[in-house]
């Protein structure tokens, strides 16, 4: 029997067989090929990797091995974490691994964007994924996100928004000097712009509940030139091209429709 070591798949097939499933250690949940696990990371005091099941084998011995592709966390991208980065927001990478099934800590739910912004309860296990990342160039799919309120940015679904019933934009307390506790007791926001507007249109299909629920958006890019290291998002409208950190300029235009699904 040849000698293999841990995690580097084995050149001899015989001996290795495909899994239809695994359980956990010390539980009865079932792991299957497609699920999202948490993995116990080497460094105790981190949260635990995320990554998704593909394959499930195991060896003439027993040892059961989990092919797997890594979500990151913010913080371990490139860019590093957003202010617009919720807490449980991960990025689908390129980066594919094999693991020790021993290492599987329990399983999660990685959801899509809009199905997160839907959940009437957040629990401990779920997660969303807006953006596939390369590991090697930092770079993101789709390269573009909608952006919202007077900041320009990227809806993060732990922060409260208000839409405004004229423009139907999405702006955050503090943006137009609210406190949360004031705009959770508001029945209808108009924006100051709108305000100042005496034909305010109002919608007809009622409101959106929540700006992943927006059908026109304005959209921002994330910078491809010598800083990528940043990943800035520029404002992207009709008129007017804005700076990156690193002064490159960016065409512009606002997209109809949602920019993702
Ligand atoms: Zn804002
Ligand atoms: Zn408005």
């Amino acid at each position: 029997m040849a000698k293999t070591r841990p995690g580097v798949p084995s050149k001899i097939k015989t001996g290795r067989k495909e899994l239809d499933s695994y359980t956990i250690k010390g539980t009865n949940k079932l792991v299957r090929a497609g699920d999202c696990v948490l993995m116990r990371p080497s460094d105790a005091g981190k949260p635990p990797y995320v990554a998704r099941v593909e394959k499930i084998e195991a060896d003439a011995r027993n040892n059961v091995k989990v092919h797997c592709r890594w979500y990151y966390r913010p913080e371990e991208s490139l860019g590093g974490r957003r202010q617009f980065h919720g807490a449980k927001e991960l990025f689908l990478s390129d980066h594919f691994d094999v693991q020790s099934a021993h290492t599987i800590e329990g399983k999660c739910i990685v959801h899509t964007f809009k199905n997160y912004t839907r959940l009437e309860n957040v629990g401990a296990e779920d997660y969303y994924c807006r953006f596939e990342y390369k590991a090697a160039t930092g770079a993101f799919t789709p390269d573009r996100v909608a952006v919202y309120c007077k900041c320009e940015m990227p809806y993060n679904p732990d922060d409260l928004m208000v839409q405004c019933e004229g423009c139907k934009d999405w702006y955050h307390p503090a943006c137009v000097g609210m406190t949360i506790e004031e705009a959770k007791k508001l029945d209808h926001f108009v924006c100051a712009e709108c305000s100042s507007d005496d034909d305010v249109k109002k919608s007809q299909n009622g409101f959106a509940a929540s700006p992943a629920d927006d059908v026109k958006v304005r959209v921002s890019l994330f910078c491809k030139c010598m800083c990528k290291m940043f990943y800035y998002f520029t404002l992207i409208t009709l008129a007017s091209a804005a700076p990156c950190l690193c002064r490159e300029r960016y065409t512009i235009f606002v997209v109809l429709g949602p920019v993702w699904t």
